[in-house]
């Protein structure tokens, strides 16, 4: 479990992150308010906010209209939390947005607007998923095209074979 009340540094920039409490979800979010506007989410705690009805109002109350230092969204970040390494991932198939994930600890962190930006993606997981699934089907269709080229090909070298080992047999 986290320690909820130790204040994280940003990974993006380094400034103190604001403890900020969520009344909808009962929890509270680390969001760096004096330096870069970026925000990390626990383990699990990015699933309260990822979809249009999910309530963010909170987080826009301290985010929105503000103005916030620029920050080199491709630097490797350190996990605030557990220190470790994060990794860089898409947060669709769109590959538009990406996000750095915790794979130590399970936690996320969001550069300033990216939140708003990943909501404006989907209106739920649901369109997510299946946007995912459609991709998925698409290319297994390809390689399946592809293993069917690759076999109608090994039948001709086979009919051709047999056409040559009858012409040297003298049939
Ligand atoms: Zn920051
Ligand atoms: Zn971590």
């Amino acid at each position: 479990m986290a320690d909820t009340k130790k204040i994280l540094k940003c990974p993006a920039c380094g400034k103190d992150m604001e403890k900020v409490f969520i009344p909808s979800q009962g929890i509270n979010l680390d969001i760096c308010t004096q330096g870069c506007g970026g925000i990390y989410f626990d383990n699990r705690e990015f699933a309260n906010f990822d979809e249009q009805d999910e309530d963010i109002s909170a987080i826009l109350e301290k985010i929105a209209n503000k103005e916030f230092e620029k920050v080199d969204t491709t630097q490797d970040r350190i996990c605030p939390n557990c220190g470790a390494k994060m990794v860089k991932n898409s947060t669709s198939i769109k590959k538009t947005i990406e996000v750095d994930d915790c794979y130590s600890c399970g936690g996320k962190f969001l550069d300033n607007e990216e939140l708003i930006k990943i909501r404006e993606e989907y209106e739920n997981n649901e369109q997510r998923d299946a946007d995912i699934l459609k991709y998925v089907y698409s290319s297994v269709g390809k390689e399946m095209e592809e293993i069917d080229k690759n076999y109608a090909k090994s039948i001709t070298n086979r009919n051709m074979a047999q056409k040559l080992f009858y012409r040297i047999m003298g049939l």
